[in-house]
């Protein structure tokens, strides 16, 4: 997608699709926010995403957010937007939307992925995705939800990313990635500690598949998504 890009090497190494903190020895997307100074990463190994949040909207200035936002995008600094989205435990869900669309016109403007975070808002997510036509795709992380719901939006070409759930509900997420199309499946750390190995590891437990079949799956899930 751009020249970033080209530089990633791929060879045994594991995909992290949504992480807050900068590890090496994985490939990674890390996620920074509009205020922050973009992060100085290992431009082999990792790859960058921006978005506002729906948590920080109130204490943000949205202008000044989606101004950075925007520079960011045509200065090709950032290979995804996001995370950003809507969340039902955050009040003002007008100005959540208003916002998630500004970046979804982002995203399809600079063809970019684009990272959702949901919570009890699947259903809305799923009707702006409709209502705005956008065509690129989309990473819905941290996904909890059940095997229906990650059906319906994988028939939008939208991808699951797992974390953390995985370790917590062994049982849910086992029935989930049983019956989940795996080649919408991506695996996550997002903002816990937890190393993407342990994520890899379970996953191949609760599948009963090799690991190393799960990473060419997810490396080429990666690889439709930011190419
Ligand atoms: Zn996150």
């Amino acid at each position: 997608m751009n020249a970033i890009w080209k530089l990633l090497t791929f060879p045994a190494m594991l995909i992290n699709a949504h992480t807050h903190h900068y590890t090496e020895g994985h490939i990674s997307v890390l996620n920074f926010y509009p205020h922050q100074d973009t992060p100085k990463v290992n431009p082999k190994q990792t790859l960058l995403s921006c978005g506002i949040h729906p948590w920080y909207l109130k204490s943000l200035d949205n202008n000044d957010a989606l101004a950075r936002l925007t520079e960011l995008c045509s200065q090709k600094m950032i290979h995804a937007i996001g995370e950003c989205g809507l969340d039902k435990n955050t009040d003002d869900l007008s100005l959540q939307k208003s916002t998630f669309i500004r970046q979804i016109e982002l995203s399809e403007k600079y063809k970019l992925p684009l990272i959702v975070h949901s919570v009890r808002c699947h259903h809305l997510v799923q009707e702006i995705r409709k209502q705005t036509h956008s065509r690129c795709p989309w990473i819905f992380h941290g996904f909890t939800g059940s095997f229906e719901m990650a059906d319906q939006l994988i028939k939008q070409n939208i991808f699951i990313s797992l974390g953390s759930y995985l370790l917590r509900q062994p049982a849910k997420a086992k029935l989930l990635l049983n019956k989940i199309d795996l080649n919408y499946v991506l695996f996550e750390t997002d903002d816990s500690d937890i190393d993407i190995e342990e994520i890899y590891n379970k996953a191949s437990l609760l599948t009963g598949k090799a690991q190393t079949e799960l990473e060419k799956i997810t490396e080429l899930n990666f690889k439709k998504i930011f190419f």
